[in-house]
Parts: structure tokens; sequence; C-alpha cells
């Protein structure tokens, strides 16, 4: 649950203050009692700089919160609560926040129309039950995915994550071919990688029912493709989740954390070393085991 929003301006001016009383979000006047505490935050802040997410942590209360350029976005939870869902929506709020009120951010100065920014709960009490809700059912996927990828693709994701698992391969290899598309090129490999790892943990335990070792690897990889194992070497012959692409980098992501996720070993790893998007011949990737 997240128990409070609000948007900071870098100087300490509050925008945007609602608080959850009740189950119910009520939108609270900007005022200069909240000074005391938005200041702490507004220093904590300074020393971070732009771009950063951060939390301070007050008796059993988190504040966790996004600094970006002009402005501070901060939700607080208690310290039971999911982290992972209030770093997604003080990031999705801020950018929704800048969209939405671009003009009137340029000079406004707080001391007039104080309820400028009161619709803008709205947009807060959807983002929180949107992610409240993919948390409710995919307890993992908001910490996998960084709070930069816009909602509507996770959303999406969240939908179908039944069946990347129960109508695997067929689906996984659709939805994370679209999800894929979505993401920034900075993100994608470390999203995908992620995203592969706990599909293919969830895939090998449905599937295999015991701990995966080579053989039952390559019986699961078998369904996706041609494939053949060498001294810890997969090779996937035709790869159906770079099919038709032509990229700089490998594209394959998805695929390695697969492997891993699916042996479920600390001391296992996988990392993708040659991929037909690039112009290998086919896409290998590598087995390092401890
Ligand atoms: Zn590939």
């Amino acid at each position: 649950m997240i128990d409070e929003f609000f948007i900071l301006r870098r100087d300490g001016l509050t925008l945007f203050h609602i608080t959850l009383e009740e189950n119910l979000y009520i939108i609270q006047m900007p005022t200069d009692l909240f000074a005391g505490f938005s200041s702490a935050i507004v220093a904590f802040a300074s020393e971070l700089g732009s771009g950063h997410l951060s939390k301070i942590e007050i008796e059993d209360q988190i504040y966790v919160y996004e600094v970006m350029k002009d402005f501070i976005t901060v939700a607080r939870i208690s310290s039971d609560d999911d982290e992972t869902i209030a770093e997604h929506v003080v990031a999705i709020l801020y950018r929704e926040f800048v969209r939405e009120y671009k003009d009137e951010l340029k000079d406004y100065d707080g001391t007039v129309r104080r309820d400028l920014f009161f619709p803008f709960s709205e947009k807060v009490k959807k983002i929180i039950t949107k992610c409240e809700k993919i948390a409710e059912k995919n307890p993992h996927l908001l910490a996998n995915i960084p709070p930069s990828i816009e909602l509507d693709a996770i959303e999406k994701l969240s939908d179908f994550s039944e069946e990347l698992v129960v109508n695997f391969p067929e689906a996984t290899i659709k939805l994370t071919r679209e999800f894929q598309r979505k993401l920034p090129a900075d993100l994608m490999h470390y999203t995908m990688f992620r995203l592969g790892k706990e599909v293919g943990k969830d895939v090998a335990q449905k599937k295999i029912k015991k701990k995966v070792n080579d053989k039952s690897l390559m019986k699961l990889l078998k369904k996706i493709s041609v494939c053949s194992l060498d001294e810890n070497v997969v090779t996937l012959q035709i790869c159906p989740f770079c099919r038709g692409r032509e990229t700089e980098e490998h594209d394959c992501d998805f695929v390695a954390g697969f492997i891993e996720g699916a042996y479920n070993d600390s001391g296992i790893s996988a990392r993708e070393i040659n991929c037909h998007a690039v112009g290998d011949q086919y896409c290998k990737f590598r087995i390092y085991k401890n």
C-alpha cells in the first residue's frame, strides 16, 4: 500500500500531496506545514543529483523517492510493504506529471492556484492501483523490470503471465518478442535477461518438476528449436526469439536468462556468445558451471 504520495519542486515547494485514509485517497492542500519534512527530503536529494531513485527510512516508514531534473516524487510505505511498487509509482508519476503540466510548470510560483494540480489525483490513483494489481498477480515482475519502462507494456506482460509459462513455447516467444520491441535499447539486455530467468525458472518447475540437469534442459529447449549441447555450449539452429531481426548487438538475452533460470542453481550462469541477429550462423549460449 502506498500511504502517501507527493511531488516537490527541488527548492522544496510542494506541488501535489495525497494521503491514504481508510482506504481512500484524499487530496491535501499543499501547505507550508509540510515544509519541515520536505526540506529534509530536498536536502538528501540535492546530494544525489538528477536521475536517482533512493529511500529514507524513518522508524517503520519508508520514503521512496526519485529525483529528476526539477522535481522530486515521493511515496511513503510501511516497512513491511513492497518497495518495488513504490519505485515504479514514483518513476511513472514523475513522467506523467511533467508530461501533463509541462506548460503550467514553466512559471508556477506556488502562491496562487494551489489547487492547480488537484486533477492529477485521478492519474495517481489509477497508476497506484495498476501497480498493486500487477504486484499481486506477479510478485516478481516489477522487481525484474526497471521503473523507466512504460507501465502499459508491463501490464500487458502481467495480464498474459500465466500463458508465458503454461503455453510454452508458443506464447512465450510471441509475448516476449512483442515486449522486447517496446524496450529502450539501454535497458533491453538487462530486462530481457531478468525476465527470461524468471520464466525459465517457472517453466522448468512446471514441466520438469525436479532439479534440472543438462538432459532435461535440452528436453525443454527442443520444444523451442532444433538444438544441441556440446561442451557447455547450447546451439539453437533456428532461434525463434530473434528470427527476422538484424541487430548490432546480441539479441537473445531472454534465452540466456531462460537457461540460467531453468537450472535455478546459484553456481550456474549462462550468456549468449553468438547470435543469428548479428550475422552469426546460429545462436549459441555458453553455460558456466562453478
Ligand atoms: Zn539469437
